[in-house]
């Protein structure tokens, strides 16, 4: 009973509760009703954090707002044990052993909610586990870039076995539309990492129950700054001879931007035996890039660099900058079927929500501080010891952060 495309011909549920933060902004009542994605990020999340919102509750106020047309509902599943385990600004409530605990306290509910036959004229998109099965082949040891968690993590396997789970658990209601995190360009897009990651989310979505057939499609770019499209410059250009795979910024990159690469990812995919109607998300919340630092034509053909650099739309230090970058705009509304393989331009990470606090800050969350998000720290090997470019003064990752979402209006692209 899924149709093809979940978001075709529909409306998608804004969250009363980023509605109201937006909203309450100078300015922010141009975008208060856009929707974005209800991100349960620990088990308190299902029926609500201090007063907050549930899953119910949501799930209810999505019903109202649907009247008689069709919607769909943006939940981010993301607790995994050993959360985050390349970084510390969303390390989760669940150490790396608490599989069972996430199975029984976290899925199990979310997925007798969602099979409630009183939610089934809903369309459920599930974006099930960001930035969690590309870190066990990015940075894992013997690569510069390993971390003791991420090793951890590959060695127990409990990332593949959450995520298989939960595709197994939430695919068993017929309106639930499963789409896997995969990364973005800046991160899989090299050859090293981009078919053994295909693989792992093979492996994990056919593992504990789950078939190919519980994944709808797959998520780019969550949370991340990577530009939809950068149109000054493709992959196949040379200046002088040299092929701009070889500059700094792309250095020696397959894709220059995430529409690219989610074509490409999704071909992969199919190709190592995912249903040929999968489709793709990217998430354009915050990877916009406009305002008055804007490229409005391709660089200058001195060198591979000076025409990389002086064309692109994302203007990070480094493409493994994540946290709360300086300069970052809105991108793209939420829209339906924007090209071909793509199901939808998504708001996933509610913009104006922080991605790390950029000082230390106690919580009872398991959040860390992550020096990422600290302006002043030189970097490390998975930035390749750049400035992090994140703006100062952050609060804990999904806070609201007032001073980012002012920022990401002024450069929205398209502008509002
Ligand atoms: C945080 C979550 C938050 C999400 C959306 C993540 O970085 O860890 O707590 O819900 O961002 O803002």
């Amino acid at each position: 009973s899924r149709v093809d495309n979940p978001y075709a011909g529909a409306k998608v549920y804004v969250n009363p509760e980023w509605k109201a933060h937006a909203a309450a902004e100078t300015g922010g009542s141009r975008i208060a009703n856009q929707p974005t994605g209800v991100w349960l990020d620990r088990t308190a999340a299902i029926n609500g954090v201090n007063g907050g919102m549930g899953l119910r509750d949501h799930l209810d106020a999505a019903l109202a707002q649907k009247g008689s047309d069709e919607l769909v509902v943006q939940l981010v599943i993301y607790n995994l044990p050993g959360r985050d385990c390349s970084a510390l600004a969303s390390n989760g409530e669940l150490g790396p052993t608490e599989i069972d605990k996430y199975k029984t306290q976290y899925i199990d509910p979310i997925a007798a909610i969602l099979k409630d036959t009183k939610y089934a004229g809903l369309r459920i998109v599930t974006t099930v586990e960001i930035d969690s099965l590309p870190n066990l082949v990015t940075n894992v040891t013997p690569r510069a870039t390993a971390t003791a968690n991420c090793d951890t993590m590959k060695a127990n396997g409990n990332y593949q076995k959450g995520v298989g789970y939960a595709l197994n658990k939430l695919g068993d209601a017929p309106n639930v539309y499963n789409y896997i995190d995969a990364g973005h360009h800046g991160w899989l897009g090299w050859d090293d990492n981009f078919a053994p990651s295909a693989a792992l989310f093979k492996e994990a979505a056919t593992t504990e129950g789950a078939t190919v057939a519980d994944v709808h499609g797959f998520i780019v770019n969550t949370a991340n700054y990577s530009a939809t499209k950068e149109d000054h410059f493709t992959i196949n250009d040379t200046v002088n001879g040299a092929s701009v795979r070889t500059s700094k910024w792309i250095d020696w990159n397959r894709y220059v931007d995430e529409q690219s690469y989610a074509q490409a990812m999704r071909a992969q995919l199919v190709s190592i035996g995912f249903p040929s109607g999968i489709g793709m998300l990217i998430d354009t919340s915050r990877n916009g890039w406009g305002g008055t630092a804007r490229p409005t034509a391709a660089g200058p053909t001195t060198t591979v660099d000076t025409y990389v650099d002086g064309g692109r739309y994302d203007r990070r230090i480094h493409p493994g900058n994540w946290c709360n970058q300086s300069g970052a705009g809105l991108g793209e509304r939420p829209q339906a079927a924007p090209a071909a393989g793509i199901d939808a331009y998504v708001w996933m990470k509610p913009p104006g929500e922080s991605d790390g606090s950029s000082t230390a800050i106690p919580n009872d969350e398991g959040k860390g501080f992550d020096r990422m998000c600290d302006p002043t720290y030189t970097g490390n090997p998975r930035n390749n010891n750049n400035m992090s470019g994140a703006l100062p003064n952050a609060p804990l990752s999904g806070r609201w952060f007032s001073a980012q979402f002012q920022e990401l209006m002024k450069n929205a692209y398209p502008a509002l």
